[in-house]
């Protein structure tokens, strides 16, 4: 990271390293403990990104970003939500803002191929390098920072859009993105079948049944966690953007929720 070269005694710079890169480069302990409370009295920061191709669907008007961020800023005091999308200069993930960002948000669908492989390195070293947190919604499984941190193909057995429901259950009540979050049902979603080609999750606080029209029901898993490197991944499978699921209060929470767990803090 290239602002751990310059000296970190100059305050622009002590801003813009991670809390975890501050008290890496030791000063800390040498003697700084002002440098301490600095680092962990900055506000965290969660930057929520998006291809901006949900608003013509009309159920994202302002997109699917700025629908995540609006929630997060209710359950989150004390964090700085931001958003940022393709069309920003240097696609949203400039240097600057990737290494103030604890936790990057990531939706995407038809317009992957667009970010610039740059980037997507940028994004990965923050990741496994500096462990800042990483989220993918739905359809950003095809994303290119969700295949690179993953390493796999990330592909699922099927993709159906028939109006079936998802019944959500919490897999794992003692996990922190399960928190205040009791089991839902969402009443229409793009059904993503089994298998999803990644690696095997360390945790899986939620999974589920899809039931279809006539009944029939169907497995999966849900939310996903790893960690890649220094950092913490989450995964949450719903989120297609001609649903309003994303509106839902549990799905709000259990973003909240996962905020904090990718940022380290629970
Ligand atoms: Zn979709």
């Amino acid at each position: 990271m290239s602002n751990t070269t310059a000296s970190p005694l100059v305050g622009g710079d002590i801003r813009r390293l991670s809390r975890r890169t501050l008290l890496g480069t030791g000063l800390a302990v040498l003697g700084a403990p002002w440098l301490q409370t600095l680092a962990a009295d900055r506000p965290r920061r969660v930057v929520v990104w998006s291809e901006g191709t949900a608003q013509q669907d009309k159920v994202y008007p302002d997109d699917i970003n700025h629908a995540i961020a609006d929630a997060l800023r209710k359950q989150l005091p004390g964090w700085t939500v931001e958003t940022a999308g393709i069309n920003d200069s240097e696609q949203g993930c400039s240097e600057d803002s990737l290494n103030r960002c604890d936790v990057l948000i990531w939706w995407g669908h038809k317009r992957h191929d667009n970010v610039k492989d740059e980037y997507v390195d940028r994004i990965e070293r923050r990741v496994k390098q500096e462990g800042m947190g990483f989220i993918a919604v739905h359809s950003s499984h095809f994303a290119k920072p969700n295949k690179r941190l993953m390493g796999t193909r990330c592909s699922w057995g099927a993709y159906k859009t028939d109006g079936c429901q998802l019944k959500v259950r919490v897999n794992a009540p003692d996990h922190p993105i399960t928190k205040g979050v009791g089991d839902f049902t969402l009443p229409q979603i793009e059904r993503y079948s089994e298998p999803y080609r990644v690696p095997e999750p360390e945790a899986v606080p939620f999974a589920g049944t899809y039931v279809y029209p006539d009944g029939k029901e169907e497995p999966t898993r849900v939310g996903f966690c790893w960690t890649i490197g220094k950092g913490r991944m989450f995964y949450f499978a719903p989120g297609h953007e001609t649903y309003p699921n994303l509106y839902r209060p549990e799905v709000q929470r259990l973003f909240a929720n996962a905020v904090e767990w990718a940022a380290g803090r629970s």
